[in-house]
């Protein structure tokens, strides 16, 4: 049967190869590739499944240099093909040169069920070409010299060079480069520690080390908590200045609304902290911009705003103004005995009648933490998350807040809130499907209050790395995994190789950064 047949989409990050495009692709490719010729019926390759995709994810960054793909040989279309490039067994893992001529069926390698060899054999692919073939985007992966290297001190450029210092069989460095080579701003480059008057001369002990020189011509040994691929990545890709390279349709929209915007001046922010003037300009914008495009609210949408307007109204830790109008707009809501609303009468009491009594939600659309580098990049969006997050938190530190609401017994409360504000309310069509489908998939399995809140925290994580290097990216804001290690380090472990989420430590950092004390006021009027 074809249901269930499907073990990779195009949800994930590589290319879901076919008869019609295998050659096509691999014929003067200007990467390399390594594919997975699997079989959808082979019990082995859909174990495999999910570590092929954490692959994928995990060097979706290298893409200018190699690739990563699957064809399905179960599927009758893609017979021939299979028989042409001789696949016998499932899976079979080929790799291709970049350039690779049209007869080439690639070179079998043994699959291994750890990421990280994978991964550093894809280093060893990159590093046979020849400099006549070597894939145009990859950054250069040999040793530096040092005397190059020690050249730059004092020297400005306009951009950062980091160097690892590690030893020869180390894939740290080599790693690292890679991992950068989709961001202007900064170059990497590896040095061995057989360069003893080198170390000497930077300070340096112990290996793998990282050292920074600045585009002003200052350097300084990088200050990392653990000396890991992740970290070292995660923090060249944070530094000021440095940014997600941008496919030329990205260019051209730039170029398009630059100088016709007024300029908005730049609020200074910490992004250790959520910022009160996001969540109220998001909620700004969601009663009188979002909602007031609907008429009237009846059936399944007047019991999603009803319930809306509940979790807002007990679980917000807003000031005092704006949580006593949500108060009042939830009694109205109970009060009302109607089976449809107008929206006007909401906006009416939202607008006019509390501001006579002092309560008030500000009118002005006022980013802070979300604010974008241009004026059609994050704002609203951003708010809803970070509403959202805070109502999850809040939720598990009050657990009583919801007391004689009917939303109290349920752990899922805000969680089914959001979902159904998202899929009735948000404009945005695609982001509601998406969300809607990981609902779906998910969603039951959370028990708790706080496991309510590590589930909107993987999925905010999923959407990222499924939006990383899209339009709707800001070049200033690229999409990560949240949070990053300067923001908590302790979140961060390495499994054999690979990054790993210390979830205990995660679930304490999300209660203390959405927390009503990590909040602040500035830039609330
Ligand atoms: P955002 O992703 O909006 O994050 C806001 C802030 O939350 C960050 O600055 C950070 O401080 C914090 N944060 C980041 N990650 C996490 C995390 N894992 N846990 C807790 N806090 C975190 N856009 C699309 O183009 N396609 C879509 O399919 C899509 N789906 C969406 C679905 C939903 C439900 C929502 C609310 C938005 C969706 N968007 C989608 C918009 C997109 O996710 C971003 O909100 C938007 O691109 C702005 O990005 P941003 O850089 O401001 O960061």
């Amino acid at each position: 049967g074809v249901r269930g047949a499907r073990l990779y989409s195009e949800e994930d990050p590589l290319t879901i190869l076919t008869s019609d495009t295998l050659k096509e692709t691999l014929r003067n490719s200007s990467t390399a590739w390594l594919i997975q010729f699997y079989s959808s019926w082979c019990g082995h390759c859909i174990q495999y499944s999910p570590t092929w995709k954490a692959l994928a994810g995990d060097v979706k960054d290298w893409e200018q240099a190699i690739r990563i793909g699957v064809l399905d040989c179960a599927h009758e279309k893609n017979f021939e093909i299979c028989k042409e490039f001789g696949i016998h067994f499932y899976p079979t893992f080929r790799y291709f040169k970049a350039h690779s001529s049209s007869s080439d069926i690639g070179k079998t390698y043994r699959a291994d069920r750890e990421l990280q060899t994978v991964r550093q054999l894809m280093v060893n692919f990159l590093q046979n070409h020849t400099r006549d073939d070597w894939p145009a985007g990859c950054p250069p992966l040999e040793p530096a010299r040092s005397a190059d290297i020690l050249s730059l001190m004092g020297l400005k450029t306009d951009h950062y060079t980091a160097v690892i210092i590690e030893d020869e069989d180390s894939y740290v460095g080599r790693e690292v480069i890679l991992d950068l080579m989709a961001y202007d701003g900064v170059i990497v480059r590896r040095v061995l520690n057989t360069e003893r008057t080198f170390m000497e001369k930077l300070g340096i002990s112990s290996v793998p080390a990282a050292y920074l020189f600045r585009p002003n011509g200052t350097h300084k040994l990088m200050d990392v908590q653990k000396s890991l691929r992740f970290f070292f990545s995660s923090f060249l890709k944070l530094l000021p200045g440095v940014r997600r390279k941008q496919g030329p349709s990205a260019l051209e929209n730039a170029g398009g609304s630059r100088g016709q915007d007024s300029v908005e001046v730049w609020k200074e922010f910490d992004k250790s902290k959520v910022y009160m003037a996001d969540m109220e300009s998001g909620l700004h914008y969601l009663f009188r911009v979002e909602l007031a495009s609907h008429q009237t609210l009846e059936g399944e949408e007047l019991k999603t705003f009803k319930d809306f307007v509940t979790v807002v109204a007990k679980l917000f830790p807003g000031r005092q103004s704006v949580v006593k109008l949500l108060e009042t707009l939830l009694e109205w809501l109970v009060s009302l005995p109607l089976e449809r609303i107008p929206y006007d009468a909401i906006l009416d009491l939202v607008n006019n009648k509390m501001r006579i009594s002092g309560m008030f939600l500000s009118e002005k659309l006022q980013w802070v933490g979300c604010q974008g580098s241009r004026p059609e990049l994050r704002g609203y969006p951003c708010s809803l998350w970070t509403l959202f997050h805070t109502l999850t938190v809040q939720a598990s530190l009050r657990p009583d807040a919801l007391a004689n609401t009917g939303l109290e017994e349920d752990p899922l409360a805000v969680l089914q809130t959001m979902r159904r504000y998202i899929r009735s309310f948000f404009g945005c069509r695609e982001c509601g499907q998406h969300f809607e489908a990981m609902a779906k998939e998910s969603l039951e399995q959370v028990k708790s209050l706080d496991e309510a809140v590590l589930w909107l925290w993987r999925k905010h994580n999923q959407v990222n790395s499924r939006l990383a290097g899209a339009l709707s990216e800001d070049p200033h804001f690229p999409k990560t995994q949240w949070p990053t290690p300067d923001l908590c380090p302790a979140c961060h472990e390495e499994q054999e190789g690979l990054h790993v989420w210390n979830e205990n430590k995660v679930l304490a950092f999300l209660k203390q950064h959405y927390s009503s004390g990590n909040i602040s006021p500035k830039y609330t009027s």
